[in-house]
């Protein structure tokens, strides 16, 4: 079963729970099965990294990005802030607008 997904790689996005509530940041990565997104800065663990010299990198804690449910993201309209996404054609392609001010949200 294919999944509409209303959030896609590179969307500005507000978080809308947990610890990073009302931050917003690009999103890196989808993970459709999950239904989960990794966004740029957001929720963000410590990672223990082990020495790895023949690759140059150090050892020690490492901060990266952890996952967080796409229930818990927003994405953002340049006018209106964070907005409910509707569907609507332009010619033969699909596009998600803003619900509010009805501005294209894809480029
Ligand atoms: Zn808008």
């Amino acid at each position: 079963m294919a999944v509409k997904l209303k959030i896609k790689k590179g969307d500005l996005v507000e978080i809308l729970s947990g610890k990073d509530k009302g931050k917003q940041g690009r999103v890196l990565r989808v993970f459709p099965s999950e239904g989960k997104v990794l966004v740029e800065h957001v929720s963000m663990v410590k990672k223990h990294v082990r020495p790895n010299p023949q690759r140059n990198v150090k050892g020690g804690i490492a901060e990266q990005e952890s996952r967080i449910s796409l229930s818990n993201v927003m994405l953002v309209c340049g006018e209106c802030g964070p907005v409910r996404v509707g569907h609507d054609t332009k010619g033969d392609r699909k596009v998600r607008v803003c619900r509010k001010c009805g501005t294209t949200l894809d480029k």
